[in-house]
C-alpha cells in the first residue's frame, strides 16, 4: 500500500476513478468517497426485465484515454476493457423520408451524403479535413492543457492556436460556418447537431466547435465491449488494482480546510474527519462550493455561467428487432431552430423533438431477449428550472411516439414491455449535476472555454478539481482530460513547494 501524501477523491464518476488513478500511481494513498452505492455516476447502468441499459451516455470515442491510464498503471488493458471500431458512425431519419448512413471514413461519408443529399462530395469533405485539422492544431490546446496557470498556458501555445482559428470560427456560430461552407439544409442540420456534444446550442456555440466531427468521422466511432458501463467497471476495477480504496454509500459532507483556508486538511464523512493532503473533488463544482465548501468565498461569476442542457431519457424495452435501425440513431426535428429556442431560452421541449435511439442489443445480444431490442430514447431537454414533472413527460412521450411513428412507420406504444424515465432532476439527484446539466457549463460563447473552473483551487493549497463541471468540460473524454490535468496539478503541488 502507498505510504506517500493521503488523497481523497470526492465522487466516482469517469474523472474521479481516472484521477483516482493517476494519483495513486505516482504514489499517493487514495481513498475514493462515494454518495451512491457503486462507481461511476452518470456512466451506470441497470436491468429491467431481461433488458440491460447505460443509464447515461452512449457514445463511445478516443479510447486511447482508457488505454493511457492502464499504460500507467502497467497493467495489460485487454484484461480489463476491450472495444471494437465500428465502420457506421449513426443513421440519420427525416420525416420526408430522406434516410443517411454517416461512416467513420470521411471519403465514405462524402459521398454517401452527396448520394443522399445531394450536396457535393468535395464540399463536404473540405469541411471534415478542417475539422481534422482544427481538432489537431487548437484541440490540444484548449483541452490537454489548464488554461488557468501561465505554465500550462505556455506550453499549450494559446497565442499560436489562436492565430490558426479563423475569424468566423471564433466569432459566428456553428450554424453560421456549416450554413456558408455546407450550403445544404440537411448537412447544416447534420452538422449543427454538435453542438449538442457538449450541451451547447448551435445557433450560439462558436464555429470553432466543427472540430468535434473529426472525432467521429476520422479518430471513429467505438463500442466497448459489454456495454457503455464496461467502461466505469474496468476503471474501478484498474483502481483497486493499484490500491485505491473505495467507500460507497459515503457523501461528503465537507472539504475541512487549515487556517484561513490557505490549505486542505480533510473531508468530513459520516460526521468523522477523514484528514489527507490532497482533496480532489469530482462532484459538480457549482454543489461542491454551495454545500462543501460553505464559508469559503465561491467564484460567483464562473458558477452563473449557463449551464448545458440535460434530457429525457426513456429507457424502453421493445418487443420487435427494426431492420432500418443501427446502433445511434437520429429521428430530426423539422425545425432545429424552433427546438433550440425552446431549449435555450424557453427552457422547455419543443413539440417536435429531435430524438436519438440507441439500441446496444444489436451488438451485445445478451443487452435484450430473443427478438427484442433495448431502446435508450433520448431527447434534449433544457437544464432544470423548476418545469419538469409528469405532464411534460407525458407530452414528450406522446410526441417520441409520433415521431418514431411518422418516420419509421412503427406504432411503438403496444411493443413496449418495460420502462423506465430519466429527467434532469433525476439527473441531479443521481449524481449532484447542478441543474440536471449533461455536461457542466454550456459553450455558448467564444469566452466559454476560459469561464470554466480550474482544474485546482487558486487559494487552498491541496484542493483540486476533476470531472465534466470543470475545464475543460463535458463527456467522458474531456472528464478523461480533466482529471489527467488536476492531476499533474495535485502531484506537482504536493510533492513540490506551491
Ligand atoms: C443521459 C446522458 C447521456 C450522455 N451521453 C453522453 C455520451 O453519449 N457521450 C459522452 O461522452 N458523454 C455523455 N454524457 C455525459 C457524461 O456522462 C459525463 O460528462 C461524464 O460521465 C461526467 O463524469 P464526471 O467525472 O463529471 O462525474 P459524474 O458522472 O457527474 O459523477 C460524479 C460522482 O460524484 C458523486 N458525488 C456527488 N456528490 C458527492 C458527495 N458529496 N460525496 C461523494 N460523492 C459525491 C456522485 O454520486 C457521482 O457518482 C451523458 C450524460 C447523461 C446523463
Amino acid at each position: 500500500m502507498a505510504t506517500g501524501p493521503r488523497a481523497v477523491v470526492i465522487g466516482s464518476g469517469v474523472g474521479g476513478l481516472a484521477a483516482a488513478i493517476r494519483l495513486a500511481c505516482s504514489g499517493h494513498s487514495v481513498d475514493v468517497f462515494e454518495a451512491a452505492d457503486g462507481p461511476g455516476g452518470k456512466l451506470s447502468e441497470f436491468r429491467i426485465g431481461g433488458y440491460r441499459f447505460d443509464r447515461g451516455p452512449s457514445l463511445f470515442t478516443r479510447p486511447d484515454l482508457i488505454e493511457e491510464l492502464f499504460q500507467l498503471a502497467g497493467v495489460p488493458v485487454e484484461a480489463h476493457f476491450r472495444h471494437q471500431r465500428l465502420d457506421e458512425a449513426n443513421r440519420y431519419f427525416w420525416e420526408d423520408g430522406t434516410r443517411l448512413t454517416a461512416w467513420s471514413d470521411p471519403e465514405r461519408m462524402a459521398r454517401e451524403m452527396e448520394a443522399r443529399l445531394g450536396v457535393d462530395a468535395r464540399r463536404v469533405l473540405r469541411y471534415l479535413e478542417r475539422s481534422a485539422d482544427l481538432m489537431q492544431s487548437t484541440g490540444s490546446t484548449f483541452l490537454e492543457h489548464s488554461l488557468h496557470a501561465w505554465s500550462d498556458l505556455r506550453k499549450g501555445d494559446v497565442p499560436g492556436a489562436m492565430r490558426r482559428i479563423r475569424w468566423p470560427e471564433l466569432f459566428g456560430s456553428l450554424h453560421d460556418v456549416n450554413r456558408k461552407e455546407l450550403g445544404h439544409d440537411k448537412a447544416v442540420q447534420l452538422f449543427d447537431r454538435y453542438a449538442t456534444y457538449n450541451g451547447s446550442d448551435p445557433f450560439r456555440t462558436p464555429g470553432l466547435m466543427r472540430m468535434i466531427p473529426a472525432l467521429e468521422h476520422g479518430d471513429g466511432v467505438f463500442l466497448p465491449k459489454g456495454g457503455m458501463y464496461s467502461i466505469t467497471r474496468a476503471l474501478h476495477e484498474l483502481a483497486e488494482r493499484v490500491g485505491v480504496r473505495f467507500h460507497f454509500n459515503a457523501p461528503v459532507e465537507r472539504i475541512l480546510l487549515g487556517p484561513e483556508g490557505r490549505s486542505v486538511q480533510g473531508v468530513q464523512v459520516n460526521g468523522a474527519p477523514h484528514s489527507a493532503d490532497v482533496v480532489m473533488s469530482n462532484m459538480d463544482v457549482v454543489p461542491t462550493y454551495r454545500h462543501l465548501l460553505p464559508d469559503t468565498p465561491a467564484p460567483e461569476r464562473i458558477l452563473r455561467q449557463e449551464r448545458s442542457s440535460s434530457a429525457i431519457v426513456f429507457y424502453w424495452g421493445v418487443r420487435t428487432v427494426h431492420p432500418d435501425l443501427g446502433l445511434h440513431n437520429i429521428l430530426f426535428t423539422k425545425d432545429s431552430r424552433a427546438e433550440f429556442r425552446s431549449l435555450f431560452q424557453d427552457l422547455t421541449v419543443c413539440d417536435d423533438p429531435t430524438v436519438y435511439i440507441n439500441i446496444t442489443s444489436i451488438h451485445e445480444p445478451g443487452d435484450a431477449p430473443t427478438g427484442r431490442s433495448n431502446w435508450f430514447t433520448m431527447v434534449n431537454a433544457p437544464r432544470d428550472a423548476g418545469q419538469f414533472g409528469p405532464e411534460l413527460i407525458q407530452r414528450v412521450r406522446r410526441q417520441v411516439m409520433d415521431k418514431v411513428q411518422r418516420t419509421l412507420g412503427l406504432d411503438l406504444s403496444p411493443l413496449i414491455e418495460v420502462e423506465e424515465v430519466l429527467d434532469a432532476p433525476a439527473i441531479q439527484q443521481l449524481t449532484s449535476s447542478h441543474a440536471g446539466s449533461l455536461y457542466g457549463t454550456a459553450s455558448n460563447s467564444p469566452l466559454s472555454a476560459f469561464l470554466r473552473h480550474p482544474n485546482f483551487h487558486r487559494r487552498t493549497k491541496g484542493l483540486f478539481f476533476c470531472g465534466g463541471s470543470v475545464h475543460p468540460g463535458g463527456g467522458i473524454p474531456l472528464a478523461l482530460l480533466s482529471a489527467r490535468i488536476a492531476a499533474y496539478f495535485a502531484n506537482s503541488r504536493t510533492h513540490a513547494p506551491a
